[in-house]
C-alpha cells in the first residue's frame, strides 16, 4: 500500500464529521477526535512539517483556537518559534488588527507588533481552510510587519470553497493533507 494511502485513510478514519452544525447545511470537520488519537496526531504534525525538515523557519503562526495546538507541536518538531494569531482583544500588548471576511459579515484578529522581525521565515498554519477569508488576513497581518510567508499548512482543504486559489492568488505555497468536496 502506497504511504499516500495509508495517510488518506488514518485521516479520514480519525476526523469525525458532523452534519448540520454549527447551522443547518454545514459539514462540521471536526479534528477533536484526531487530536486524540496519538497516531493520528503525530502523522498529522510528521506530513505537514515534513516539506520543511532542514529548513531554517523562524517561526510558525498559529491561528487561534484549533491553528495553536497543530502550530505548537510543529513548531516544537522545526525548532522554530510560535506566533497566535487571536481574535480581537485576547493580546496583552501592543498589536496590530485586520478585518477579515466570515461568510456573513466580518471579523477581526490580532497579533503583537513585536510577534515577527522583518525578513523572519514564517509558516502559517490552521486547522481546515473553507473560503480563505481567515487565512488571507493572517497572511495580510503577517506580511504588514515584515515575514516572509514561506507557506501555509492545513489539515484539511475544502477546495469547492476557494481558500487554496485565494492563498495562491496572493503568491502563498498552500499545503494540505487531505480535501473534502463540498461544503
Ligand atoms: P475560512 O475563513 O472560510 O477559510 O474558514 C476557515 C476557518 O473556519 C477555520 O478556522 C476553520 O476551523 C473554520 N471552518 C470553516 N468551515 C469549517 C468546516 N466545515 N468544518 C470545520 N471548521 C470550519
Amino acid at each position: 500500500m502506497a504511504a499516500s494511502q495509508t495517510l488518506q485513510d488514518t485521516l479520514l478514519t480519525a476526523i469525525r464529521t458532523i452534519p448540520d452544525y454549527p447551522k443547518p447545511g454545514i459539514l462540521f470537520r471536526d479534528i477533536t477526535t484526531l487530536l486524540g488519537n496519538a497516531r493520528a496526531f503525530r502523522r498529522a504534525v510528521d506530513e505537514l512539517v515534513h516539506p520543511y525538515a532542514g529548513a531554517k523557519i523562524d517561526k510558525i503562526a498559529g491561528i487561534e483556537a484549533r491553528g495553536f495546538i497543530l502550530g505548537g507541536a510543529m513548531a516544537h518538531q522545526l525548532s522554530s518559534g510560535f506566533i497566535p494569531i487571536r481574535k480581537k482583544g485576547k493580546l496583552p500588548h501592543d498589536t496590530v488588527r485586520v478585518a477579515y471576511s466570515l461568510e456573513y459579515g466580518i471579523d477581526e484578529m490580532e497579533m503583537h507588533r513585536d510577534a515577527v522581525t522583518p525578513g523572519e521565515k514564517v509558516i502559517l498554519v490552521d486547522d481546515l481552510i473553507a473560503t480563505g477569508g481567515t487565512a488571507e488576513g493572517a497572511v495580510k497581518l503577517l506580511r504588514q510587519m515584515g515575514a516572509e510567508i514561506v507557506a501555509a499548512c492545513f489539515v484539511i482543504d475544502l477546495p469547492d470553497l476557494g481558500g487554496r486559489a485565494r492563498l495562491e492568488a496572493l503568491g502563498v505555497d498552500v499545503n494540505t493533507l487531505i480535501a473534502f468536496e463540498g461544503d
